[in-house]
């Protein structure tokens, strides 16, 4: 029997928390704010404007809870800026660099104490992250950086040499790695269930199965039209991320969708699971084609991911290369079935930073580059704020413009190349 003949095709984190098939209420007629988008960006835009008392309407074009929100790993982190601390002050200067960074350290302790006043329970845990350095190279690049990270933003973080990676994870791949203590993990289905239960409890309306088909400007705001009517809104938020489509042409030319996927293994012997991952932390390495990995919450089976293979939904080869990159990491996991195999869409953007902001009236976040579990929730709640004015939405992101390219429409055709160079370094050491 194949390891892959039990598989299906959706998520494992929908097997506890399904999607429900629910359309939910007829959408008002008339609305303070209506998001387009529920995901955690949408959802916590509408916590902050609903518990303000404005009325909110959550459009989402699918189920609820069917975009990246509930797809993820599960992992938190301040998701360092790509360029690290040297890019990010070449780029901004100093100020703006350190302001970005210190920012960042506190994207998980908002997520805990969101989670924490909501009473949401989502199996969120502490568990700190280890990054693998697959080079004698990478491990020294990575001890300078968290030295800088430490001095200049004040972020936790523990180089493990080579011969007490063992400690950590099972494998022999890694010549050293570096611990971020403060990093956790979480169920992302529940976590986005528990979202959706704390907005209607606020009294907003969250209304599946009704895409945003236009949006047009009128004197005193926005008409905006789904197939379950016309909405009159008094402003506009676009959450929409990875999915962001011609709708909001401005959005889609800055961002650049990606498909991201993982597979779940069938659950395996506790004493192989503790030879693996002893310490139960979200784990990933120095690749360039990011992979990350983690047991599920149970800690019974393991959760691989990383860079789909193509742009399509492509279950069965997406779970043939990812199971290809986790055997080279446990090569103990060769006859272990492969359960779960699914993906969904990220956004990139060119300055590989986050977005938050006003366009033309509307508002958006949006931008997580991959790492939207903290960032997300984050940068929603700041929206919610900017929407209200009150001076609580402002983000040291908020230097940055929201670049495009010349040409650019929103269709990453360059991507695949780019990804694929990526790979081919990756095998060759650069
Ligand atoms: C496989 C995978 C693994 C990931 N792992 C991690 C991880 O471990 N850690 C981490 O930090 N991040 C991770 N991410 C990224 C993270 O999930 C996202 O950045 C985050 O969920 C984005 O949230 P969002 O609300 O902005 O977008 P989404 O959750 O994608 O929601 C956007 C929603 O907008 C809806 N929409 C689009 N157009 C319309 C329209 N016209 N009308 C109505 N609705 C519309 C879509 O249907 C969708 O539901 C991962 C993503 C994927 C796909």
């Amino acid at each position: 029997m194949s390891v892959f003949s039990q598989m299906k095709n959706l998520p494992y984190w929908w097997e506890e928390a399904p999607r429900r098939d629910e359309v939910g209420p007829e959408p008002p007629k008339q609305i303070d704010v209506l998001i387009v988008g529920a995901g955690f960006s949408g959802l916590c835009t509408a916590r902050v404007l609903a518990k303000a008392g404005k009325s909110v309407l959550v459009c989402e074009a699918g189920l609820i809870g069917t975009g990246a929100s509930t797809r993820n790993g599960g992992m938190l982190g301040p998701s360092f800026h790509k360029l690290g601390v040297a890019g990010l002050k070449a780029r901004h200067g100093k100020d703006t660099a350190y302001a970005i960074l210190r920012e960042s350290v506190g994207f998980v302790d908002f997520v805990a104490g969101l989670i924490d006043s909501e009473n949401i329970e989502c199996e969120f845990h502490r568990s700190g992250r280890f990054r693998g350095a697959l080079r004698p190279s990478h491990y020294e690049q990575m001890a300078r950086e968290i030295e800088l990270l430490k001095s200049e933003a004040g972020v936790e973080g523990e180089m493990i040499p080579r011969g007490q990676v063992r400690d950590e994870i099972g494998t022999d791949r890694f010549h050293g790695g570096l611990v971020y203590p403060m990093d956790a993990g979480l169920h992302p289905g529940k976590y986005h269930d528990g979202l959706v239960g704390c907005v209607r409890a606020a009294g907003a309306t969250v209304a599946a199965e009704t895409p945003v088909t236009n949006i047009a400007r009128t004197p005193w705001g926005f008409r905006v039209t789904t197939p379950r009517g016309v909405i009159e809104a008094g402003q506009v938020a676009i959450c929409t991320n990875g999915y962001t489509s011609n709708i909001t042409p401005w959005h889609r030319r800055r961002l650049m969708p990606l498909r991201s996927a993982i597979i779940a293994t069938e659950p395996l012997a506790p004493e192989l699971i503790q030879q693996l991952m002893p310490t139960r932390r979200m784990y990933g390495d120095s690749r360039r084609v990011v992979a990350y990995y983690r047991t599920s919450p149970d800690g019974k089976r393991i959760l691989f991911g990383g860079r789909a293979v193509g742009p399509g939904d492509k279950p069965a080869a997406n779970a043939r290369a990812l199971r290809g990159f986790m055997l080279e990491i446990f090569p103990e996991l060769g006859d272990t079935a492969i359960t779960h195999s699914w993906s969904g869409l990220v956004a990139y953007t060119f300055d590989h930073a986050p977005h938050s902001g006003e366009q033309d009236g509307m508002y958006y976040a949006m931008g997580y580059c991959g790492s939207g579990v903290a960032r997300a929730s984050y940068f929603g709640h700041k929206l919610g704020h900017k929407i209200l004015g009150d001076g609580e939405g402002e983000t040291a992101f908020d230097r940055l413009a929201f670049e495009t390219r010349p040409f650019y429409t929103g269709n990453p055709w360059f991507l695949p190349a780019v990804i694929r160079w990526h790979r081919v370094a990756d095998k060759l050491g650069l």
